[in-house]
Protein backbone atom coordinates (compact mmCIF):
# COMPACT_ATOMS: atom_id res chain seq x y z
CA UNK A 1 0.00 0.00 0.00
CA UNK A 2 1.68 3.67 -1.01
CA UNK A 3 0.92 6.08 1.29
CA UNK A 4 -0.36 9.40 -0.17
CA UNK A 5 2.65 11.84 0.16
CA UNK A 6 1.79 15.52 -0.43
CA UNK A 7 5.09 17.11 -0.04
CA UNK A 8 8.30 16.76 -1.29
CA UNK A 9 11.81 19.43 -0.64
CA UNK A 10 12.59 19.13 -4.17
CA UNK A 11 12.88 17.46 -8.02
CA UNK A 12 15.61 15.68 -9.56
CA UNK A 13 15.22 16.74 -13.20
CA UNK A 14 17.10 13.60 -14.54
CA UNK A 15 18.25 13.39 -18.37
CA UNK A 16 19.40 10.36 -20.31
CA UNK A 17 22.07 9.84 -22.64
CA UNK A 18 20.03 7.74 -25.43
CA UNK A 19 23.94 6.13 -26.55
CA UNK A 20 24.09 4.51 -22.81
CA UNK A 21 20.82 3.27 -22.59
CA UNK A 22 21.04 1.64 -25.97
CA UNK A 23 24.20 0.14 -25.76
CA UNK A 24 24.00 -1.20 -22.01
CA UNK A 25 21.08 -3.10 -22.86
CA UNK A 26 22.23 -4.64 -25.99
CA UNK A 27 19.57 -3.05 -27.54
CA UNK A 28 17.03 -0.22 -27.49
CA UNK A 29 13.94 0.29 -29.40
CA UNK A 30 13.42 3.81 -31.11
CA UNK A 31 9.85 5.42 -30.71
CA UNK A 32 7.81 5.03 -33.32
CA UNK A 33 8.13 8.42 -34.52
CA UNK A 34 12.08 7.53 -35.50
CA UNK A 35 15.48 7.65 -34.41
CA UNK A 36 15.61 10.55 -31.50
CA UNK A 37 18.14 13.06 -32.25
CA UNK A 38 21.65 12.64 -30.79
CA UNK A 39 20.49 14.62 -27.76
CA UNK A 40 19.99 14.27 -24.03
CA UNK A 41 16.59 13.34 -23.40
CA UNK A 42 14.19 13.39 -20.61
CA UNK A 43 13.72 10.54 -18.58
CA UNK A 44 11.74 12.13 -15.82
CA UNK A 45 11.19 14.90 -13.32
CA UNK A 46 11.03 13.25 -9.63
CA UNK A 47 9.86 14.70 -6.55
CA UNK A 48 12.69 13.95 -3.96
CA UNK A 49 13.01 14.24 -0.06
CA UNK A 50 16.11 16.23 1.02
CA UNK A 51 17.06 13.18 3.26
CA UNK A 52 16.97 10.91 0.36
CA UNK A 53 14.24 8.69 -0.16
CA UNK A 54 11.06 10.10 -2.01
CA UNK A 55 7.56 9.49 -2.89
CA UNK A 56 5.59 7.56 -5.59
CA UNK A 57 2.55 6.41 -6.90
CA UNK A 58 0.53 9.19 -5.11
CA UNK A 59 -2.78 9.00 -6.69
CA UNK A 60 -3.78 5.87 -8.70
CA UNK A 61 -7.01 8.28 -9.20
CA UNK A 62 -4.82 10.49 -11.48
CA UNK A 63 -4.11 9.16 -15.16
CA UNK A 64 -2.10 10.26 -17.67
CA UNK A 65 -4.43 12.01 -20.03
CA UNK A 66 -2.90 12.69 -23.71
CA UNK A 67 -5.63 15.33 -24.61
CA UNK A 68 -3.96 17.68 -21.66
CA UNK A 69 -0.64 17.72 -23.02
CA UNK A 70 -1.67 17.59 -26.84
CA UNK A 71 -0.49 21.11 -27.24
CA UNK A 72 3.11 19.66 -26.37
CA UNK A 73 2.94 16.43 -27.87
CA UNK A 74 5.39 17.32 -31.08
CA UNK A 75 8.00 18.35 -28.07
CA UNK A 76 7.89 15.51 -25.91
CA UNK A 77 7.56 12.96 -28.72
CA UNK A 78 11.06 15.31 -29.73
CA UNK A 79 12.56 16.22 -25.79
CA UNK A 80 11.15 12.85 -23.73
CA UNK A 81 11.81 10.25 -26.24
CA UNK A 82 10.71 6.34 -25.06
CA UNK A 83 13.94 3.66 -25.40
CA UNK A 84 12.25 0.98 -24.42
CA UNK A 85 11.21 -1.74 -26.24
CA UNK A 86 8.86 -3.03 -28.49
CA UNK A 87 8.64 -0.07 -30.24
CA UNK A 88 5.70 2.35 -29.05
CA UNK A 89 4.89 6.05 -29.45
CA UNK A 90 5.64 7.18 -25.77
CA UNK A 91 2.41 6.99 -24.42
CA UNK A 92 3.14 4.39 -22.01
CA UNK A 93 7.00 6.15 -20.39
CA UNK A 94 4.62 9.64 -20.04
CA UNK A 95 2.12 7.43 -18.39
CA UNK A 96 4.65 5.71 -16.06
CA UNK A 97 6.43 8.87 -15.24
CA UNK A 98 3.29 10.86 -14.77
CA UNK A 99 1.26 8.11 -12.01
CA UNK A 100 4.84 7.12 -10.26
CA UNK A 101 6.41 10.73 -10.05
CA UNK A 102 3.97 13.42 -11.62
CA UNK A 103 0.97 12.37 -9.21
CA UNK A 104 3.42 12.90 -5.84
CA UNK A 105 4.28 16.46 -7.29
CA UNK A 106 0.31 17.88 -8.06
CA UNK A 107 -0.11 20.20 -5.11
CA UNK A 108 2.31 22.33 -7.21
CA UNK A 109 1.50 21.28 -10.63
CA UNK A 110 -1.04 19.88 -12.77
CA UNK A 111 -0.68 17.31 -15.51
CA UNK A 112 -0.04 20.36 -18.27
CA UNK A 113 2.29 21.94 -15.89
CA UNK A 114 4.61 18.94 -15.04
CA UNK A 115 5.27 17.83 -18.30
CA UNK A 116 5.53 21.27 -20.02
CA UNK A 117 7.95 21.91 -16.73
CA UNK A 118 10.06 19.53 -18.39
CA UNK A 119 10.43 20.96 -21.67
CA UNK A 120 11.16 24.20 -20.05
CA UNK A 121 13.70 22.67 -17.66
CA UNK A 122 15.77 20.73 -20.63
CA UNK A 123 15.99 23.59 -22.36
CA UNK A 124 17.39 25.98 -19.31
CA UNK A 125 19.72 23.07 -19.06
CA UNK A 126 21.10 23.16 -22.70
CA UNK A 127 23.37 20.01 -21.68
CA UNK A 128 25.18 18.92 -24.53
CA UNK A 129 25.27 22.36 -26.16
CA UNK A 130 27.67 23.29 -22.84
CA UNK A 131 29.10 19.95 -23.08
CA UNK A 132 30.72 20.05 -26.54
CA UNK A 133 31.30 23.89 -26.14
CA UNK A 134 33.84 22.33 -23.36
CA UNK A 135 35.01 19.84 -25.72
CA UNK A 136 33.33 16.67 -23.92
CA UNK A 137 31.76 14.93 -26.92
CA UNK A 138 29.33 11.70 -27.84
CA UNK A 139 32.26 10.24 -29.60
CA UNK A 140 33.24 7.18 -27.75
CA UNK A 141 36.31 8.62 -26.13
CA UNK A 142 36.81 8.62 -22.27
CA UNK A 143 36.25 11.91 -20.66
CA UNK A 144 37.29 13.07 -16.19
CA UNK A 145 34.03 12.36 -14.64
CA UNK A 146 35.87 15.93 -12.69
CA UNK A 147 35.81 17.82 -15.77
CA UNK A 148 32.20 16.77 -16.93
CA UNK A 149 31.03 17.72 -13.44
CA UNK A 150 32.68 20.99 -13.77
CA UNK A 151 31.44 21.92 -16.66
CA UNK A 152 28.16 21.77 -15.58
CA UNK A 153 28.42 23.69 -12.36
CA UNK A 154 30.31 26.01 -14.44
CA UNK A 155 27.31 26.60 -16.80
CA UNK A 156 24.00 25.51 -14.54
CA UNK A 157 26.00 27.09 -11.70
CA UNK A 158 25.05 23.87 -9.54
CA UNK A 159 26.98 20.37 -9.70
CA UNK A 160 25.04 18.11 -10.89
CA UNK A 161 24.69 14.28 -10.04
CA UNK A 162 26.36 12.12 -12.38
CA UNK A 163 24.82 8.42 -13.14
CA UNK A 164 26.93 5.66 -15.57
CA UNK A 165 26.26 2.18 -16.56
CA UNK A 166 28.57 -0.35 -18.03
CA UNK A 167 28.24 -1.41 -21.29
CA UNK A 168 28.99 -4.71 -23.19
CA UNK A 169 32.51 -4.12 -22.47
CA UNK A 170 32.53 -3.73 -18.95
CA UNK A 171 32.94 0.46 -19.95
CA UNK A 172 31.65 3.13 -17.20
CA UNK A 173 29.73 5.59 -19.32
CA UNK A 174 27.84 8.44 -18.63
CA UNK A 175 24.41 7.52 -18.53
CA UNK A 176 21.80 10.08 -16.55
CA UNK A 177 22.38 13.63 -15.52
CA UNK A 178 20.70 14.78 -12.45
CA UNK A 179 19.44 18.41 -11.65
CA UNK A 180 18.27 19.35 -8.76
CA UNK A 181 14.98 21.85 -9.23
CA UNK A 182 13.20 23.84 -6.86
CA UNK A 183 9.48 22.49 -5.78
CA UNK A 184 7.81 25.33 -8.43
CA UNK A 185 9.89 23.23 -11.07
CA UNK A 186 11.50 26.13 -12.50
CA UNK A 187 14.91 26.72 -11.18
CA UNK A 188 17.83 24.92 -10.74
CA UNK A 189 19.40 24.91 -6.97
CA UNK A 190 22.10 23.33 -5.35
CA UNK A 191 21.18 19.57 -4.42
CA UNK A 192 19.96 18.39 -0.66
CA UNK A 193 21.30 14.96 -1.34
CA UNK A 194 23.37 13.99 -4.40
CA UNK A 195 21.90 10.14 -6.04
CA UNK A 196 24.23 7.19 -6.10
CA UNK A 197 26.77 7.96 -9.30
CA UNK A 198 28.64 4.62 -9.67
CA UNK A 199 30.74 6.08 -11.67
CA UNK A 200 34.43 5.03 -12.55
CA UNK A 201 37.47 8.37 -12.31
CA UNK A 202 37.07 8.15 -16.51
CA UNK A 203 33.99 7.61 -18.27
CA UNK A 204 33.40 7.10 -21.47
CA UNK A 205 30.93 9.20 -24.03
CA UNK A 206 29.24 6.80 -26.26
CA UNK A 207 28.31 7.81 -29.66
CA UNK A 208 24.18 7.51 -30.85
P1 LIG B 1 13.29 -0.62 -16.32
O1 LIG B 1 13.87 0.59 -16.97
O2 LIG B 1 13.10 -1.78 -17.24
O3 LIG B 1 12.17 -0.41 -15.39
O4 LIG B 1 14.44 -1.05 -15.30
C1 LIG B 1 15.71 -1.45 -15.73
C2 LIG B 1 16.71 -1.42 -14.58
O5 LIG B 1 18.04 -1.58 -15.11
C3 LIG B 1 16.62 -0.10 -13.88
O6 LIG B 1 16.10 -0.29 -12.61
C4 LIG B 1 18.04 0.41 -13.83
O7 LIG B 1 18.52 0.46 -12.52
C5 LIG B 1 18.89 -0.60 -14.57
N1 LIG B 1 19.71 0.07 -15.61
C6 LIG B 1 20.96 0.53 -15.42
N2 LIG B 1 21.44 1.02 -16.54
C7 LIG B 1 20.49 0.92 -17.46
C8 LIG B 1 20.44 1.28 -18.83
O8 LIG B 1 21.35 1.82 -19.43
N3 LIG B 1 19.28 1.00 -19.44
C9 LIG B 1 18.24 0.42 -18.80
N4 LIG B 1 17.13 0.24 -19.48
N5 LIG B 1 18.28 0.05 -17.53
C10 LIG B 1 19.40 0.30 -16.87
P1 LIG C 1 17.23 2.46 -11.11
O1 LIG C 1 17.10 1.11 -10.53
O2 LIG C 1 17.15 2.57 -12.60
O3 LIG C 1 18.30 3.32 -10.51
O4 LIG C 1 15.90 3.20 -10.64
C1 LIG C 1 14.66 2.66 -10.97
C2 LIG C 1 13.59 3.71 -10.74
O5 LIG C 1 13.52 4.11 -9.38
C3 LIG C 1 13.81 5.00 -11.49
O6 LIG C 1 13.33 4.90 -12.79
C4 LIG C 1 13.03 5.98 -10.67
O7 LIG C 1 11.66 5.90 -11.00
C5 LIG C 1 13.22 5.49 -9.29
N1 LIG C 1 14.34 6.18 -8.64
C6 LIG C 1 15.63 5.77 -8.53
N2 LIG C 1 16.36 6.65 -7.82
C7 LIG C 1 15.51 7.66 -7.49
C8 LIG C 1 15.66 8.85 -6.73
O8 LIG C 1 16.72 9.17 -6.21
N3 LIG C 1 14.56 9.63 -6.60
C9 LIG C 1 13.36 9.30 -7.14
N4 LIG C 1 12.33 10.15 -6.97
N5 LIG C 1 13.18 8.18 -7.84
C10 LIG C 1 14.23 7.37 -8.01
P1 LIG D 1 11.49 5.13 -13.60
O1 LIG D 1 10.58 4.13 -12.93
O2 LIG D 1 12.89 4.90 -13.32
O3 LIG D 1 11.02 6.54 -13.53
O4 LIG D 1 11.39 4.85 -15.18
C1 LIG D 1 11.80 3.65 -15.71
C2 LIG D 1 10.64 2.96 -16.41
O5 LIG D 1 10.28 3.62 -17.61
C3 LIG D 1 10.97 1.55 -16.77
O6 LIG D 1 9.83 0.75 -16.51
C4 LIG D 1 11.23 1.58 -18.24
O7 LIG D 1 10.91 0.38 -18.85
C5 LIG D 1 10.34 2.71 -18.69
N1 LIG D 1 10.91 3.41 -19.85
C6 LIG D 1 10.29 3.58 -21.04
N2 LIG D 1 11.08 4.28 -21.88
C7 LIG D 1 12.22 4.54 -21.20
C8 LIG D 1 13.42 5.22 -21.54
O8 LIG D 1 13.62 5.75 -22.65
N3 LIG D 1 14.38 5.30 -20.58
C9 LIG D 1 14.21 4.74 -19.35
N4 LIG D 1 15.21 4.86 -18.48
N5 LIG D 1 13.11 4.09 -18.99
C10 LIG D 1 12.12 3.99 -19.90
Amino acid sequence: VQSVALDFDFFYFVLQWPGAYCDSRQHCCYPKTGKPAADFGIHGLWPNYKTGGWPQNCNPDSEFDESRVSDLMSNLQKEWPTLSCPSNDGVKFWTHEWEKHGTCAESELDQHDYFEAGLKLKQKANLLHVLTNAGIKPDDKFYEINDIEKTIKEAIGFAPGIECNKDSSHNSQLYQIYLCVDTSASNFINCPVMPHGRCDSRVQFPKF
